[in-house]
C-alpha cells in the first residue's frame, strides 16, 4: 500500500530556520547563509522522511515565511506597493518575499506588511493574498521548481506541494469594490498550468494540491470554480496525476462536486471527519472510478500515538471496495502543525516515560503512517500489539483518569451556571458596594515584561535563584507597579502579571493533567513559533493559582485589586488536548478548577475578578451549521468558571478580536458584569455590533491600541469615549487600553495611561 505525507514542518527541529531568519533581518547573516540554513532543514526533512519509509514525499511544503505566500509570489500576485522593490538587474525575489511578509521600513521606505490571518481552525497563520479588479497573474517565483531539483539531486523524487488555485483565491481578500476574487479564476488557471507543465517536464509524476477550502459551506459560484479549475487543469497538464488534498473538515458539504473532481486521487481527513469514508465508499461514480482515494488516519492536529486498531479498520473497508492499489495512507494533514520529534524530549521529570509512550510528533507519526502500511499488508504484527498495548495504557491510567474530577463534572447543575441574580440586580448591588466613579479607568492585567521580568522568571525557573528571592523580587515589581497606578490616577488597579510568562502556561503549570515539552514547538506565523502545553488527563486544581500574588496586591492598596484569570475555553483552545474525551469535557474540568479560584479569591476578599477569554472566536468551528452547539458549550464552560460567587462581587471578562457581530448572543449568554475588549481595529464596527443587540452589561471598548508603541493623545481618546457614548449609557462604560500591555514599553505605557485617565476624567466634567 502506498504511503506519502502532506508536509513537514519546517523551522527546523532545533528552531534552525528561525534563527537564521531573524538574524537574516537584523542584518547579522548574508542572504546566502540563510539559503543554506534552509537548504539544510529541506534536506534533514526530506532524509527523515526518507528513513521512515513514506513512498511519496513532499517538497515545496517547505517555506521561508508561509505557504500562502509562496503561491501569491509563484503566481506573480505581487501588490503594488512593492513594485518599486522589483529591480530588472538582481534577484530581489527573497527580498521582496519578506518585505510582503513583515514591511519594510529602510533607505526612506516605508512599505506595509499584507494582512494576516489564521489558517483555518489552526493557530498557523497565513499571509492574506490581495487582488485587484483587473488583476494579473504571471510566473514569478520558481521556488516549487527548485525544490523539486533539489530533491532531486539528493535521488528523491518528490511529490510537490501547490496550494490549489481556488482555494488560494478564497483565502484572499479584494482590495477594491466591483468585483468577487473568484472571478480571477480564469485568469489564474494558465499560470498553474505553466507551472505544472514545467514540473512534468523535469520529471514530477504526482503532484498534490492542496484544497482544503473543500470541507468549508461554499457557494454555487465557488462550486462551479472547482469544477472548472480542475476540468481545466486535468485538460492543461494530462501527463501528470493530480492528488487534491482536503482536511480540517469532511467533503460532505460539497460531495458531489468534490468526488466528481477530475484527478487522479483524493485524500481525505478521516481523524475530523470519518464518517465520510463510508459516504464515499458508497458513491458508484466514485468506486467505479479509477481515483485513489488517500485515507488521512494520522491526526496531523494533535500529539497523540494513532490508534491502529481503528485505522487498520478504515484502511480494511477502504482496501474492500476499492482494492488495494487505490487506497494510500496518510497523516489527515500536513504536519506542520504538530512539534518535530518526540525523542527529543529527554527530561523524564518533565515527560514522563509512562505519559511519552502515549504520544507522537511529527517524526513518530511518520512512523506509524509506514507501519499501517505494513499492517495493512499481514506484517509487523508486533507493532500492533505494542500500539494496543500503549493505547490500553492510556484508558485505563490513574494519571490520567481521577474519578472525583468526572463524578463531579457530571454533578454540574443548572444552578451552577446562574449567578444568583439578574445582570440588572447584580449591578444595582455592585453600584453600592463597589463605588467607582462613572467611566471608571482600569487595565487588561500585564504590564511590561521588563529584561530584568524576564530573566528573574527563566532565574527561578531553573533553580538559580531562590523561591524567597523571587517572590521578594516579583512582590517589589507588583508594589512599584501599585504606586505607580495609583499616581497615574487608575480607578481598578491590577497586579502585573508579572510571575506570568504565558496566560495559559502559567495555569496549566498549576493544574494536574497537563503536561509540557521543551522543544515542542509549533510554527505559528513566521519565525514566531509557540509551544503549547498538552492537556493529558483529567484536569484539578491541587491548590490556589494566584490567590498569593493578588491578595499581597491588594494589601498594598486601598483601591479595588481585581482578579486575573485566564478562562476555560482559552485554556482549552491554546492547548494540545485530550483526544479520548469530548472537548466540552475537558472545557468543564478547566472551567471547575477556575470556578474555585474564583471563589477563594472571593473569600480572600477580593471584590473584582476577571476572567480572560480572548480565544472564544477561535474555537468557532469551520462550518456554521456546527457554530451554534460550540457557542452554547464554550458560553457555559465561562459561565461555569464565573458563576459561584455572590452578587456584590464583579466578574470581568476580556476578548480581544474585532468581529463580533456574528456572535453577540453568545457575548450576551456569557453575562459577565464588565466586557473588554480590543477595538483598535475598528470602534465603530464594534459598538454597532453592540448596540444594535442592545448589549445590557457594562462594556469597556478599548481606547488605545497596544499593538503599536504609539501614544495616544487625550483628545483622540476623549474623542472615542464620547463616540461610545452615543450608543452605550453613561453608567455601563468603562475606560480601558484594548488588550494586556506586556509587549510594550514602560515609557510608552506611562505617558498612554496617564492620558487615558485623563480622557476619561474630561469626559466626567461633561456629564
Ligand atoms: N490579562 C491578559 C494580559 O493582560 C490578557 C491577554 C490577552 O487578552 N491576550 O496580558
Ligand atoms: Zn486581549
Amino acid at each position: 500500500m502506498v504511503t506519502h505525507n502532506l508536509g513537514y514542518p519546517r523551522v527546523g527541529s532545533k528552531r534552525e530556520l528561525k534563527w537564521a531568519s531573524e538574524q537574516f533581518w537584523a542584518g547579522k547573516i548574508s542572504k546566502d547563509e540563510l539559503l543554506w540554513a534552509g537548504r539544510q532543514v529541506r534536506r534533514q526533512n526530506w532524509q527523515t522522511q526518507q528513513e521512515a519509509g513514506i513512498q511519496w514525499i513532499p517538497s515545496n511544503d517547505f517555506s521561508y515565511y508561509d505557504q500562502v505566500l509562496d503561491t501569491a509570489l509563484m503566481v506573480g500576485a505581487v501588490p503594488e506597493r512593492y513594485q518599486s522593490l522589483i529591480d530588472g538587474k538582481s534577484n530581489r525575489e527573497l527580498e521582496i518575499y519578506f518585505a510582503m511578509a513583515r514591511g519594510i521600513q529602510q533607505n526612506g521606505l516605508d512599505i506595509r506588511a499584507m494582512e494576516m490571518t489564521k489558517w483555518f481552525d489552526t493557530n498557523y497563520h497565513f499571509i492574506v493574498p490581495e487582488f485587484l479588479k483587473n488583476q494579473q497573474f504571471k510566473r514569478y517565483s520558481d521556488k516549487v521548481i527548485h525544490d523539486f531539483e533539489d530533491a532531486k539531486q539528493m535521488g528523491i523524487l518528490t511529490k510537490p506541494v501547490l496550494l490549489g488555485p481556488v482555494s488560494f483565491l478564497l483565502l484572499g481578500k479584494e482590495k477594491e469594490a466591483g468585483f468577487h476574487r473568484i472571478d480571477l479564476l480564469e485568469r489564474l488557471l494558465p499560470v498553474y498550468a505553466d507551472v505544472l507543465r514545467e514540473l512534468a517536464t523535469r520529471g514530477t509524476t504526482w503532484v498534490q494540491i492542496d484544497e482544503p477550502c473543500l470541507t468549508l459551506d461554499l457557494s454555487e459560484n465557488e462550486q462551479i470554480a472547482f469544477q472548472q479549475a480542475y476540468e481545466y487543469l486535468a485538460r492543461a497538464v494530462p501527463q501528470l496525476s493530480l492528488l487534491v488534498a482536503t482536511y480540517f473538515e469532511s467533503i460532505q458539504p460539497n460531495l458531489a462536486l468534490t468526488l466528481q473532481l477530475p484527478v487522479a486521487a483524493l485524500h481525505v481527513d478521516l481523524v475530523r471527519g470519518n464518517e465520510q469514508l463510508e459516504v464515499i465508499l458508497a458513491d458508484t461514480s466514485f468506486v467505479t472510478s479509477q481515483r485513489i482515494l488517500s485515507l488521512g488516519v494520522v491526526d496531523g492536529r494533535n500529539v497523540w500515538k494513532n490508534d491502529f486498531t481503528q485505522s487498520l479498520t478504515f484502511i480494511q473497508r477502504a482496501v474492500d471496495v476499492l482494492g488495494k492499489d487505490r487506497v494510500w495512507i496518510a497523516p489527515s494533514c500536513s504536519l506542520l502543525h504538530v512539534p518535530y520529534d518526540l525523542d527529543l524530549e529527554k527530561n523524564e521529570a518533565v515527560l514522563t516515560p509512562e505519559i511519552k509512550n502515549w504520544m507522537a510528533f511529527a517524526k513518530q507519526k511518520l512512523g506509524e503512517v509506514v507501519t499501517l502500511g505494513r499492517l495493512s499488508k499481514g506484517e509487523a504484527q508486533g507493532l500492533l500489539l505494542e500500539n494496543q498495548v500503549a493505547l490500553e495504557s492510556r484508558r485505563t491510567s490513574l494519571l490520567i483518569h481521577k474519578t472525583a474530577v468526572k463524578t463531579r463534572v457530571q454533578a454540574v447543575q443548572t444552578d451552577d451556571f446562574e449567578r444568583d441574580s439578574a445582570f440588572a440586580v447584580r449591578q444595582q448591588i455592585q453600584g453600592e458596594s463597589l463605588p467607582l466613579p462613572l467611566f471608571p479607568t482600569t487595565t487588561i492585567g500585564s504590564f511590561p515584561q521588563t529584561d530584568e521580568v524576564r530573566q528573574w522568571r527563566a532565574k527561578y525557573k531553573k533553580g538559580e535563584v531562590t523561591k524567597a528571592d523571587y517572590e521578594t523580587f516579583v512582590e517589589a515589581e507588583i508594589e512599584r507597579s501599585i504606586r505607580w497606578q495609583e499616581e497615574v490616577g487608575l480607578d481598578v488597579l491590577v497586579h502585573g502579571e508579572f510571575e506570568r510568562n504565558d496566560m495559559v502556561e502559567y495555569f496549566g503549570e498549576q493544574l494536574t493533567g497537563y503536561v509540557f515539552t521543551q522543544n515542542g514547538w509549533v510554527q505559528s506565523y513566521g519565525s514566531r513559533c509557540v509551544k503549547p502545553p498538552i492537556i493529558y488527563g483529567d484536569v484539578e486544581r491541587p491548590e490556589a493559582m494566584t490567590v498569593r500574588w493578588t491578595t499581597f496586591a491588594q494589601s498594598k492598596t486601598e483601591k479595588y485589586m481585581k482578579g486575573m484569570l485566564t478562562g476555560p475555553v482559552t485554556i482549552l483552545q491554546w492547548s494540545f488536548v485530550r483526544d479520548d474525551q469530548p472537548r466540552k469535557d475537558t472545557a468543564f474540568q478547566i472551567a471547575l478548577a477556575i470556578r474555585d479560584e474564583v471563589q477563594e479569591l472571593e473569600q480572600a476578599g477580593i471584590r473584582i475578578i476577571q476572567i480572560d477569554e480572548p480565544a472564544i472566536r477561535e474555537g468557532l468551528p469551520l462550518r456554521r451549521a456546527d457554530w451554534a452547539a460550540y457557542l452554547t458549550w464554550a458560553v457555559d464552560a465561562f459561565r461555569l468558571s464565573a458563576s459561584g460567587v455572590a452578587d456584590q462581587t464583579q466578574i470581568h471578562t476580556h476578548m480581544c478580536y474585532s468581529e463580533f457581530n456574528d456572535i453577540m448572543e453568545a457575548i450576551a449568554r456569557m453575562d459577565a458584569d464588565v466586557i473588554t475588549i480590543e477595538t483598535s481595529r475598528s470602534q465603530m464596527e464594534l459598538l454597532e455590533a453592540f448596540s444594535d443587540f442592545q448589549y445590557p452589561n457594562e462594556i469597556g471598548p478599548g481606547v488605545y491600541d497596544i499593538h503599536s508603541p504609539r501614544v495616544p493623545s487625550v483628545e483622540e481618546m476623549a474623542h472615542l469615549l464620547e463616540k461610545a457614548l452615543r450608543t452605550i449609557p453613561a453608567r455601563n462604560l468603562w475606560v480601558n487600553p484594548d488588550c494586556g500591555l506586556k509587549t510594550r514599553r514602560w515609557a510608552e505605557t506611562d505617558q498612554a495611561l496617564r492620558n487615558m485617565v485623563a480622557a476619561a476624567r474630561q469626559l466626567q466634567q461633561t456629564i
